[in-house]
């Protein structure tokens, strides 16, 4: 064994800035905290090539005094914390006193700062993060920090940067959440010379979400706000009718910092079940504001995970405040009533009922109304003990934080009210090439009802179809190449007797040998389709939108589009950058939904994101594109269809989903016979 010794001071501050300064995003999310505790009301962000070349951020800020500069670039030097004791209670974004040193150990850095009623102010360079001296200079009041040549002494770090595309795309969605976190603050972000965001900071939510998400987004929430115990939940959630094709306009903030929650999700999910269509998900901008005491923000270096004392409590306080704020979303036309008298109008039925008991009876409608406690209740389960009669949000007052920062939110909450989400008065950029798809292909013919398969076949209230032909000719005759062909003996067997169509989703077969088979058309669909595209030699037929559609997905999402423009344009995508979080898309595949244009460009971006390589990319790509061009369970279809589909089944080229569910399931007379206790 070598000999044991420690490290010199400059490679344990190599190592450690790795920890913190991840890549460019990471830097201007330290930076801009920074800005925010210094208790900015503004702060400008200017980055150029993905921040690899250039960072700059400016605030109006507290400012740094001459004599503290070079002390802020030691490590674990901070003004945030002083005490064990204070670890507990950490009521600002930073307190780690690692940024500064961080990111000055693997940059150029100059930062130039004035504090606020200070005669002058005062600058500092640093390379590789050995300080200069620090001179006196003119400077606004408030701090400007530039970053320069970032990673130039960790050549290893920068082997793996990705793309500068990349790494801008990351800078914009968190200059998104950070501006949502602060409506109170105004944010610039300037890429490569264009202004990407420009958010008013006049406190109100609403404006910070329409300038960071968009119009089509903010146009689809509706205000929830509620609170259970010490927790108080406020912010927008999307309509039930309005879901997403992925997570990624899921945005939760905890005491004002931005956060990735599984728990949140999981509460924020569970109050739209068996609301929302199966595969959407809801959209949010949520704030979970909770004493300082009941939060460890000190889990994860870069601080994105929170660890809550009584997880059950912040479950249960947005889950609630979510279900309540949508059923009086759904009420038919409530009178308007003061915010304050509409927090948690169920009054304490919570502190009778857990979720589960609370769904199980309010899918009995007649036995018990939803709106009153349940008088029957069972005990109270020993989770919900430290729930605490309702409290009105604006009784309440909050804990006082160690340091005095902007309550998150605060000024945002006044904003909300209770009633529907506020019409942002804001000037409508782009309206009318924004507008609904048309289509230039001519629909085929709406075909005649199909008459009933069968007596049995139950038809319960069908989807509206769009005009998608479900199984196109060509399609039907298709041989497919590689496909593992049955014996010649099965071949020969007689062709199943389609019985009927039930659920609207599953066909029912009988054999010659008295079999019986379930058959799911959505998934056999997918399947005949998923072997289709793989298959084809040729991108898929296209079809030209009328009126392009403008698909506001964000910025995050567009820049991984528009990364990955020639894969999407072999199947039949063609879009282009609109600006604003927003791509243009001009033709998509001929067989699909145009309606469906912009979810499925969200789930795409979904299946970029989590792809590890282009082959992986392009094998999901390939399940959302057979998904969206197959029948789905819930409409009708004709008899020809479904025949098609049984054939391919019966001759077992069609076995799984590509997801790997079955797509037939089978029932032997015998099993039959056993149900039913003649065997
Ligand atoms: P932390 O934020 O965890 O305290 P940093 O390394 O990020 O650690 O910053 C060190 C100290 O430098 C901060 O505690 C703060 O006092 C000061 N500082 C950093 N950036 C700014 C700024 N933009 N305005 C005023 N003070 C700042
Ligand atoms: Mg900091």
């Amino acid at each position: 064994m070598p000999q044991i010794k420690q490290l010199d001071a400059h490679v344990a501050d190599l190592i450690a800035a790795g920890e913190v300064v991840e890549r460019p995003a990471s830097v201007v999310k330290e930076l801009v905290e920074n800005a925010i505790d210094a208790g900015c009301s503004a702060v400008v962000v200017e980055i150029q090539r993905g921040g690899m070349g250039l960072i700059r951020v400016t605030d109006n800020g507290c400012g740094i005094a001459p004599a503290e500069l070079p002390t802020a670039f030691l490590r674990h030097a901070t003004s945030k914390l002083r005490s064990q004791e204070d670890l507990a209670k950490i009521g600002t974004l930073g307190f780690r006193g690692e940024a500064l040193a961080a990111i000055s150990a693997v940059s150029r850095v100059d930062i130039l700062t004035r504090q606020k009623g200070s005669a002058s102010g005062a600058k500092l360079h640093l390379e590789g993060g050995v300080p200069g001296s620090v001179e006196e200079a003119g400077a606004p009041e408030g701090t400007t920090i530039l970053v320069r040549d970032l990673f130039y002494n960790t050549p290893a770090r920068l082997k793996f940067m990705r793309k500068d595309s990349a790494e801008t795309a990351a800078v914009a969605g968190l200059m998104q959440h950070l501006a949502l976190s602060h409506p109170d603050i105004s944010f610039k972000f300037i890429k490569d010379g264009t202004d990407a965001l420009h958010t008013p900071g006049d406190g109100k939510l609403e404006s910070a979400i329409y300038a960071a998400l968009g119009r089509e987004f903010a146009r689809s929430l509706v205000p929830v706000k509620g609170r259970g115990g010490e927790v108080e939940v406020t912010g927008f959630v999307t309509k039930p009718l309005m879901g997403r094709g992925s997570r990624s306009m899921q945005v939760f903030f905890v005491n004002g910092r931005f956060i990735k929650s599984q728990l949140l999700t999981a509460a924020l999910e569970e109050g739209y079940r068996n609301q929302i269509m199966k595969g959407k998900f809801p959209g949010c901008v949520l704030s979970v504001t909770l004493p300082v005491t009941a939060v460890d923000v000190n889990v994860h270096p870069a601080k994105t995970q929170v660890k809550f004392a009584r997880e059950r409590e912040v479950f249960d306080a947005v889950y609630h405040t979510v279900l309540d704020c949508l059923d009086r979303a759904d009420a038919p036309a409530p009178a308007p009533k003061p915010a304050a008298e509409v927090v948690n109008p169920r009054g304490d039925f919570f502190l009778n009922m857990d979720a589960k008991t609370y769904r199980q009876q309010a899918e009995q409608p007649a036995a018990q109304p939803a709106a009153k406690p349940a008088p029957a209740a069972p005990a109270r389960p020993a989770w919900n003990t430290e729930w605490k009669q309702p409290v009105r949000v604006a009784d309440a007052a909050p804990e006082k934080p160690l340091y005095q920062t902007r309550p998150p939110m605060k000024s945002a909450v006044s904003a909300l009210g209770g009633g529907p989400a506020s019409v942002i008065a804001r000037p409508a950029v782009k309206e009318e090439s924004k507008s609904a798809p048309a289509l230039k292909i001519v629909p085929p013919a709406p075909k005649p009802a199909p008459a009933p398969v069968t007596e049995i076949s139950v038809k319960p209230e069908a989807e509206k179809r769009p005009f998608v032909p479900a199984i196109p000719p060509e399609q039907q005759k298709l041989d497919l190449p590689g496909l593992v062909r049955p014996a010649e003996a099965e071949e020969q067997e007689a062709p199943w007797r389609i019985a009927g169509e039930i659920l609207n989703t599953y066909i029912v077969c009988e054999s010659e040998d008295h079999c019986v088979y379930l058959i799911d058309k959505h998934a056999a669909h997918e399947r005949v389709n998923f072997d289709r595209l793989k298959a084809a030699q040729t991108p898929p037929m296209r079809q030209t939108l009328l009126t392009p559609v403008a698909a506001e997905l964000g910025r995050e999402d567009c820049a991984l589009l528009l990364e990955n423009a020639a894969l999407l344009e072999s199947f039949g995508f063609a879009c282009e950058d609109f600006g604003d979080g927003a791509v243009l898309v001009r033709e998509v595949p001929a067989d699909m939904d145009a309606a469906d244009t912009a979810a499925t460009l969200e789930e795409i971006a979904e299946n970029l994101r989590t792809g590890r390589s282009l082959a992986e990319k392009r094998e999901n790509l390939l399940h959302t594109m057979a998904c969206k061009a197959a029948i789905k369970g819930g409409w009708t279809s004709d008899i020809s269809e479904l025949r098609v589909l049984v054939e391919k089944v019966q001759r077992g080229e069609v076995k799984y989903c590509p997801h790997g569910r079955p797509v037939a399931v089978k029932l032997t007379k015998y099993e039959l016979e056993k149900m039913f206790k003649r065997a």
